[in-house]
C-alpha cells in the first residue's frame, strides 16, 4: 500500500519483517512477546534498550527523565497541568490548530491557563514569531504544538531563553529532525506517527521538573510515580514498546535523526514542488514559511475537483490522502518511514492529474 494515513501510519517495512520473524516466538523462550511478563528478564531487557536507542537517537542528557506512558498524548493534555502547573500561577499556550486547542481546554479544567499567542484568525495558516508570544509573568510554562498535524504547520525555530519552562507536544514530529533537548523542560507524543504503533506515548521530562505535581495526584498521573519505577509502575503496553523498539533500531541503522531530516525534506520538497509549479491548481494550506516536512495539506479549486483527486488517488493504491474533516481538501503524511519512491509516485500523480484536468 502507499500509505499517507496521518497516524496510525506507514511504518519501516524492515522493522515489520524483524516483528514477523521474532514476535511469536521471543529469542527461542517460546513465548510471543506479547505473552511474555512484564517483569521477565525479557521484558526489562527491551524496555531498556528502547530507552537506550531513544536517548542516543535524540542526544538526551541524563538529567531528563524517558517515561513510556500510556493515554495517548491526549492524555497528556491533562498530565502537563496536573504536574506542572504551580497553585496561584499560569500556563501559557501558543495555538495552532485543534491540538493545541485541545491541549489548552484540558489545562483550563485544571487550573488558570491562558493564550500567549494564535494564529486561529488566519485559519492556522502560520505559527506565530517569537515576538509575538506574549508570556504572563506568572507563568509555570509555555506549550506548544511543533507540527501540526490537521493544520501542515510545524515550528522551524524554536523560541529561546524564555523565562519559563518549554513544553512541547511532538506526536507528529518527534524523531525527524535532530532536537536541543535543553530548550526544553518536558516533551511529548503519542507514538503512532514516527515511533511505532498507537498505544505508547513518551514523555521526556527534565528531571527538576518531577518535583512540580501536585499534592495527592491519582498514582497513575502522577510523572514522579512512573520516573521511580523505570515507567514499570503498572503493565505497560508491552507490544508498542517492543515495536517502538524495533523502528528505533531501524532510525539507528538508517543513520540517525540528521539522516532522518534530510530525506524528510527531500520527500517535503518533492510534494510542495508539485503543489508550487501547478499554476494554481493546487493551493497549499500552510504559508510557506511555516510548511511542514511532515503534513503537507493543500485543496484543489473546488470541491469536485477534490472528490475526483481522492477518488482517482484511491484507485491507484494511494492511501489516506483525504484532509482531516476539520480542514478539508487532501493532506499527504509522509513520516519518517513513508518511502522517498512512494512520495516520488504521489508527485508524479500530482503532475499527471493536473495536466489531464
Ligand atoms: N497531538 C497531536 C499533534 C496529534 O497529531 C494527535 C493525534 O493525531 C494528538 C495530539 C492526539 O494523540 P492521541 O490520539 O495519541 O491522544
Amino acid at each position: 500500500a502507499l500509505n499517507f494515513n496521518a497516524g496510525p501510519a506507514a511504518l519501516p517495512e524492515s522493522a515489520l519483517a524483524k516483528a514477523e520473524k521474532e514476535m511469536m516466538n521471543y529469542q527461542g523462550s517460546g513465548m510471543a512477546v506479547m505473552e511474555l511478563s512484564h517483569r521477565s528478564k525479557e521484558f526489562e531487557e527491551i524496555n531498556e534498550r528502547t530507552k537506550n536507542l531513544l536517548r542516543n537517537l535524540l542526544t538526551i542528557p541524563d538529567e531528563y527523565e524517558i517515561l513510556f506512558l500510556q493515554g495517548g498524548a491526549s492524555l497528556q493534555f491533562s498530565m502537563v497541568p496536573m504536574n506542572l502547573l504551580e497553585e496561584g500561577s499560569i500556563a501559557s499556550y501558543v495555538l495552532t490548530g485543534t491540538w493545541s486547542e485541545k491541549a489548552l481546554k484540558e489545562a483550563q479544567k485544571v487550573g488558570n491557563a491562558v493564550i500567549a499567542a494564535s494564529s486561529k484568525n488566519a485559519n492556522y495558516r502560520f505559527i506565530p514569531s517569537s515576538s509575538e508570544i506574549d508570556i504572563p509573568a506568572e507563568s509555570s510554562y509555555l506549550h506548544i504544538t511543533t507540527n501540526n498535524t490537521i493544520y501542515g504547520t510545524q515550528w522551524h525555530s524554536i523560541p529561546e531563553n524564555l523565562p519559563v519552562s518549554l513544553v512541547a507536544d511532538m506526536s507528529s514530529d518527534i524523531l525527524s529532525r535532530p532536537l536541543n533537548l535543553s530548550a526544553y523542560g518536558l516533551i511529548y507524543a503519542g507514538a503512532q506517527k514516527n515511533l511505532g504503533p498507537s498505544g505508547v506515548t513518551v514523555v521526556i521530562i527534565h528531571k527538576d521538573l518531577l518535583n512540580r505535581s501536585r499534592p495527592g495526584l491519582p498514582s497513575m498521573l502522577d510523572y514522579r510515580v512512573h520516573a521511580d519505577s523505570q515507567s514499570l509502575y503498572n503493565t505497560p503496553p508491552t507490544l508498542s514498546i517492543y515495536f517502538l523498539m524495533l523502528v528505533l533500531q531501524w532510525a539507528e541503522e538508517l543513520g540517525g535523526v540528521k539522516q532522518l531530516e534530510q530525506l524528510n525534506k527531500q520527500k517535503a520538497a518533492l510534494l510542495y514542488d508539485a503543489v508550487d509549479s501547478s499554476g494554481g491548481f493546487y493551493t497549499g494550506h500552510a504559508e510557506e514559511k511555516s510548511r511542514s516536512l511532515m503534513n503537507v495539506t493543500f485543496t484543489l479549486n473546488n470541491e469536485d475537483l477534490t472528490s475526483a483527486f481522492l477518488h482517482e488517488a484511491e484507485e491507484s493504491g494511494f492511501i489516506g490522502l483525504a484532509g482531516h474533516r476539520s480542514v478539508g481538501g487532501c493532506r499527504a503524511s509522509i513520516y519518517n518511514a513513508v518511502p522517498l519512491e512512494n512520495v516520488e509516485k504521489l508527485s508524479d500523480f500530482m503532475n499527471v492529474f493536473r495536466s489531464k484536468n
